[in-house]
């Protein structure tokens, strides 16, 4: 069966398989080594770039880091992906190799803060700049276009309000411009949505998040086409973000039940917002699934599944939000998201802790304000958590 007839469910278990990897083994084995004795075949792959899928030296690439980007690149509908040490080095390794030197940006106004982080820092330093803006706003967002911009970068659903990116019409500006349109899919995972069908140039995961999918693990991965990816793998070399063996063998036994994992999220997610947006301490619920949401018939006109995430505000401030986290059972108060635990943390008091009220408010986080990653947990006994702990936790 080829990769681009299969479903996605059977991707995540057989796409990017390659009967050429010479190996009898079911399960890809980690080759835990620094260093190879390189084939000349090896040498010329080096000499020629080609250094993911090479044996010789791991900085370079790593046969059980290959076999995971093969079956990621699987599951984009890419011709590459790679791998890399976190999402934060797979973005930066992308930004720079797509805007410098000198090149311009323009961003989402509702971005992952390390992504604001590369921008307003590394890339800025670098003599690349930046302009933020409302997607939603066509005439602002076309005037944030200049000769010098390179790419345009968004999040495939908004971290942590959860708009869902208006692909097909960045799409077009983009061809339009000129300009690469970088997606990070993370929050949607390609089980709900594969931005590279949908016409973006490059998709950006964390895979610390759902990817990897139990919290045991740190990395990043990129997919394109073969050109983009070439360059962004320049730059991998050359910085060193690399994914260690181990690491990448971890993603692969996660990448096996993504589809599986992703099911019970989206069950979980729906069945938590509604019970939240019933209840009367809760001011305002997010959630993609639900009708009320601002962004609802776009969710589902672009994704398959609303996804496990969740962002509620209480009607309080954020030190009842505090009281509340403290009174959960299940939910873990962690950053992080995506694995099969739930987890519950304040943006205002992680993410977005550096912003004024003010500028929060401004981006859409009200006080008293929770994230919420729900795991895989039965839906039931979760809601049965959040129903005590809002029943404690009022302040008199
Ligand atoms: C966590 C996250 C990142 C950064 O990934 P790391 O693996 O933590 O470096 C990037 N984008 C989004 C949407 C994230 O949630």
């Amino acid at each position: 069966m080829n990769d681009h007839q299969s479903k996605l469910s059977t991707l995540c278990i057989h796409g990017g398989r390659r009967s050429s990897q010479g190996d009898s083994a079911v399960v890809t084995p980690i080759y835990q080594t620094s260093t190879f004795v390189p084939d000349p075949e090896d040498y010329a792959k080096v000499e020629a770039g080609e250094t993911a899928d090479s044996r010789f030296y791991s900085r370079y690439g790593n046969p059980t880091v290959a076999a995971v980007e093969h079956r990621i690149a699987a599951l984009e509908a890419a011709d590459e992906a790679r791998l890399f040490s976190s999402g934060n080095a797979a973005m930066h390794a992308s930004l720079m190799a797509l805007a410098l030197p000198g090149g311009h940006v323009v961003a989402a106004d509702k971005l992952y803060g390390g992504t604001r982080a590369i921008l307003d820092h590394c890339l800025t330093d670098a003599g690349g700049s930046v302009t933020y803006v409302d997607l939603d706003d066509h005439e602002a967002l076309r005037a944030a276009v200049t000769p010098a911009t390179r790419v345009l970068v968004c999040e495939s659903i908004a971290n942590p309000t959860l708009e869902v990116s208006d692909i097909p019409y960045l799409e077009t500006l983009a061809r339009e411009q000129g300009l690469a349109l970088v997606v990070d899919a993370t929050y949607a995972t390609p089980i709900h949505q594969r931005p590279i069908t949908l016409g973006a140039d490059l998709v950006v995961h964390s895979a610390s998040k759902y990817y990897g999918g139990h919290s045991d693990l740190v990395a990043g991965a990129v997919a394109g086409s073969r050109e983009i990816v070439s360059r962004i793998t320049t730059w991998r070399m050359n910085g060193g973000g690399c994914c260690d063996p181990h690491v990448a063998f971890l993603i692969d036994r996660g990448i096996k039940t993504l589809a599986l994992r992703m099911g019970a999220h989206n069950r979980g997610g729906q069945a938590l917002a509604e019970f939240l947006e019933g209840h009367s301490r809760v001011r305002r619920v997010n959630y993609p699934g639900l009708p009320s949401f601002a962004h609802h018939d776009r969710a589902r006109e672009l994704l398959k599944g609303m996804g496990g995430m969740v962002l509620f505000s209480l009607d309080g401030e954020d030190d009842e939000a505090d009281i509340l986290l403290s009174r959960l059972r299940l939910a873990l108060p962690a950053p992080s998201l995506g694995g099969v635990e739930s987890l519950v943390c304040q943006p205002a008091r992680t993410s977005h802790a550096k912003m004024s009220e003010q500028e929060r408010l401004a981006v859409g986080i009200l006080p008293g304000t929770i994230r919420v990653s729900v795991g895989i947990e039965d839906p039931g006994d979760l809601i049965a958590d959040f129903e005590q702990a809002l029943a404690g936790s009022v302040i008199e």
